[in-house]
């Protein structure tokens, strides 16, 4: 079985050097595991954190060690109850060909009620943060204008639909191409859109929310938070979602030059992970299993095909290369 290594620690933007593809014996299945096939990895944002040798909320990865993340596939063998050969599972030892896990840490996904790699997307991690970052961090309320940065990517693909399901006033986003900006207001119904790399954010956010905005939805920070701050109303929310544009600099970054607009403002700015929000878990299935049904959700996914194109798949992501969910099928 081959899996994935990180063998470098990236200084600055990784290279494909920092990882190697490995062989590695399948362990056995111990009493309480299964051993699992896996059809599709999850690549996302956070696993650069993971690449940096220092304290988060999540351990960060060991050099020469299997790499880890969210996976999908099909159960092969077990030794746990209640698992059955060719059941399928949502799991956390992605980055690799076959994975032998304690059947206690999967969930059990039906590929009937929706495709496999939707578990790692829309009706998966991403989704939730999208579904929790804005109704339950942001408080969300029907009339709002909506600015969301990243707004084609898994997450922000979301957060403008959900906002024009819901009832936002106006929904704004950006996105670093052409192309994306298109699907954003002809495919996922926002109002306005922008590529960032046209020009400054806050001249781009201006026009396209001339009266303001309620919420932002941060994927990105820097300059977007800073455009954001400028453009907020009183009493605006902020979540701090996550701030990619920073994630492979060197040197710390400076911050928002405007934080005054906070106080003045009265603004409420709050960071969010998405693991705290479990509880919202049974009305986000709900409601966004419905809007996927009914067909009011688009969902799109990029799928890098092949074990061997997983670190390429990642560092694509880094730069921009999905539309929506980036997925890597085996
Ligand atoms: P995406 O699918 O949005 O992929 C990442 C996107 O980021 C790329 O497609 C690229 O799109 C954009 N990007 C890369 N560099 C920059 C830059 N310098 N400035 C602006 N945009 C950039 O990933 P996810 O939806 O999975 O994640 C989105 C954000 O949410 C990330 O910041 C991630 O860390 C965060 N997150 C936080 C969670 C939490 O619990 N707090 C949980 C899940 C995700 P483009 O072409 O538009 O540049």
């Amino acid at each position: 079985s081959r899996e994935w290594h990180l063998v470098a620690r990236p200084v600055g933007w990784p290279k494909p050097e920092d990882f190697a593809l490995r062989e590695a014996a399948v362990p056995e299945v111990g009493e309480g595991q299964i051993l699992v096939r896996n059809i599709h990895l999850s690549v996302d944002p956070y696993m650069r954190g993971r690449m940096d040798e220092r304290e988060s909320y999540i351990p960060p990865y060991q050099l020469d060690r299997p790499m880890d993340g969210g996976a999908v596939g099909e159960v092969l063998a077990s030794r746990a109850e209640g698992y059955e050969v060719g059941d399928h599972v949502l799991h956390g030892l992605g980055w690799r060909e076959y994975a032998v896990v304690d059947a206690a840490r999967t969930a059990k996904v039906d590929p009937k009620v929706a495709p496999l790699s939707a578990y790692l997307g829309v009706l998966g991690m991403p989704g939730m943060t999208a579904y929790a970052g804005l109704l339950e961090v942001a408080s969300f309320k029907e009339g709002d204008t909506v600015f969301v940065s990243g707004a084609a990517g898994a997450v922000g693909s979301l957060v403008g639909q959900i906002a024009r399901l819901k009832g936002a006033a106006r929904v704004i986003g950006s996105a670093g191409s052409d192309e994306k900006v298109r699907v954003l207001r002809e495919e996922y119904g926002y109002d306005a859109a922008f590529n960032y790399k046209n020009g400054p954010v806050v001249d781009q956010l201006k026009e396209a929310a001339p009266d303001g905005i309620d919420v932002y939805f941060d994927n990105v920070g820097g300059e977007h938070l800073e455009a954001a701050l400028s453009a907020l109303n009183l009493h605006g929310r902020v979540t701090i979602c996550g701030m990619i544009a920073q994630y492979n600099a060197t040197e710390p970054v400076p911050g928002p030059r405007n934080m005054v607009n906070i106080l003045a403002k009265r603004l409420r700015v709050q960071g969010m992970i998405v693991s705290d929000h479990d509880a919202l878990r049974p009305r986000f299935v709900e409601e966004v299993g419905g809007w996927i049904r009914s067909g009011e959700l688009k969902v799109r996914e990029t799928v890098v095909e092949g074990i061997e194109n997983t670190a390429d798949a990642f560092l694509g992501l880094l730069r921009g290369e999905n539309t929506g969910k980036m997925i890597v099928t085996l």
